[in-house]
């Protein structure tokens, strides 16, 4: 099976510029933006999906928010305001599976398709 986009992103074997990195989470811009910022903050550790987080994943989406939260800040639209979006699984939109937050802002977001 080929290697997982976002490993290969986080172990640095695909050449991304990071926008931030520490121990467990790296963050980069998406290729494919939907808004004047769209940023993936995605875990080191290969989980496929928020569905498939357990006991030994505690604290994984505490350390993406707080990172998301950390760049929306240096980006300087934690006052006008940003979106964080998990997809999980393809009824969700997911396509690449390897968890990931997306940070999008920088504008004013579309309504959520109700
Ligand atoms: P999702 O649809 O929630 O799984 O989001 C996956 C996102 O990853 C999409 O918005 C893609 O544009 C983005 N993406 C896929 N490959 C890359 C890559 N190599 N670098 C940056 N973003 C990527
Ligand atoms: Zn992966």
């Amino acid at each position: 099976m080929p290697k997982c986009i976002f490993c290969s992103i986080t172990d640095r074997s695909v050449a991304t510029e990071l926008i931030y990195e520490d121990e467990y989470v790296v963050a980069f811009h998406d290729v494919k933006p939907v808004a004047p910022i769209h940023i993936l903050v995605v875990p080191r550790v290969h989980i496929e999906n928020v569905a498939d987080l357990g006991h030994d994943s505690d604290g994984v989406m505490t350390q993406l928010t707080r990172v998301a939260n950390q760049i929306a800040r240096q980006f300087d639209i934690k006052t006008a305001g940003y979106r964080l979006v998990v997809n999980s699984g393809s009824d969700g939109g997911q396509t690449v599976p390897h968890l990931h937050m997306h940070l999008l802002g920088g504008h004013r977001l579309p309504e959520l398709a109700r």
